[in-house]
């Protein structure tokens, strides 16, 4: 486990590295400012970690306590739920949806359960292909619709269906067309009612999908996503793929939510538990 989170991460550790000497252990503030800045923590959170401290010397042992703090919010409890437990992910298109679902959809499988999708993105053709073609691949069932139906309806037969088969999981792909975001808003939630209305008090878990790679500009789209229709988790991708894994800490701070897992490449395995020690202890040994 530890080592895919390294792995995950080495463009970020190796960019913090390069302004964080390895036998080093007190910087100063200006240090511990061009640190986090490499790493793409938000200037605003940084100034907050500086100005909670009050020593000029800061160890190691207090930056990593400070960046543990940010991630204060990252603890999850799974809500009281009567099965089939019902998921519904949103995100904008690009931030890696599709990929992110197989990966849940396989972790699910492997834990012996039956799972099921909702291919609830009925605005992109593509995305109806992509998703259908993931479920095959990973072995699970899936209900898709033609392009251009109604998403909610997709969503309802998708739980109706998990009901009757008794299935354990469902999880239901959203569209995510940002730049309509009165309609997008509006779609999703009457997605949420039918849910509700399909399997009372679903959906269990709301999780938004951030792409890794954008640092901190993720922040406002995560924002409007929560102002939306509420977020219960994030789950981050493509962190293999950056230097800006710091933002994680910006993205959590400032949203005060979850993160649940992060995505490590492309493929259905390249996906592990967010665990805010591993993830600190990473970028800094
Ligand atoms: P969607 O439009 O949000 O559904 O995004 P997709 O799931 O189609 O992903 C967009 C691109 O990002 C694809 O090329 C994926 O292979 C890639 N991708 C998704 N997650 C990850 C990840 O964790 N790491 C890497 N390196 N690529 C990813």
């Amino acid at each position: 486990m530890f080592g895919f989170i390294k792995n995950s991460l080495s463009k970020t550790a190796d960019a913090i590295k390069s302004v964080v000497p390895k036998k080093k252990l007190t910087f100063s503030k200006d240090e511990i400012e061009d640190i986090l800045l490499e790493a793409d923590v938000e200037y605003e959170l940084i100034e907050k970690i500086l100005n909670e401290t009050y020593q000029e010397k800061i160890t190691r042992d207090i930056l990593r306590s400070k960046l543990l703090a940010t991630l204060a919010y990252t603890s999850y409890k799974e809500p009281e739920f009567t099965a089939p437990f019902v998921e519904l992910i949103v995100g904008v298109n690009g931030a890696g949806k599709t990929t992110t679902i197989s990966k849940l959809a396989l972790k699910y499988k492997n834990e012996g359960k039956k799972v099921i999708l909702g291919a609830g993105d009925t605005f992109r053709a593509a995305a109806i292909e992509q998703l259908t073609l993931w479920a095959k691949k990973i072995g699970v069932s899936i209900v898709a619709s033609a392009q251009g139906h109604d998403s909610s309806a997709v969503a309802y037969d998708t739980i109706d269906s998990a009901k009757s088969k008794n299935f354990d999981n469902v999880i239901i792909d959203t569209a995510g067309r940002l730049h309509t975001q009165t309609n997008l808003a509006n779609e999703l939630k009457k997605i949420k009612r039918i849910c509700d209305k399909a399997h009372p008090s679903s959906p269990h878990r709301t999780i938004l999908v951030l792409d890794g790679t954008q640092g901190n500009s993720a922040i406002s789209q995560a924002k409007a996503f929560n102002e939306m229709i509420g977020v219960d988790g994030i789950i981050i991708t493509k962190l293999d793929g950056t230097a800006k894994g710091g933002s994680v800490f910006s993205i959590a701070y400032a949203l005060e939510l979850p993160i649940l897992f992060v995505g490590t490449g492309e493929k259905s395995e390249d996906f592990i538990p967010f665990d805010k020690y591993e993830f600190v202890d990473t970028l800094l040994d």
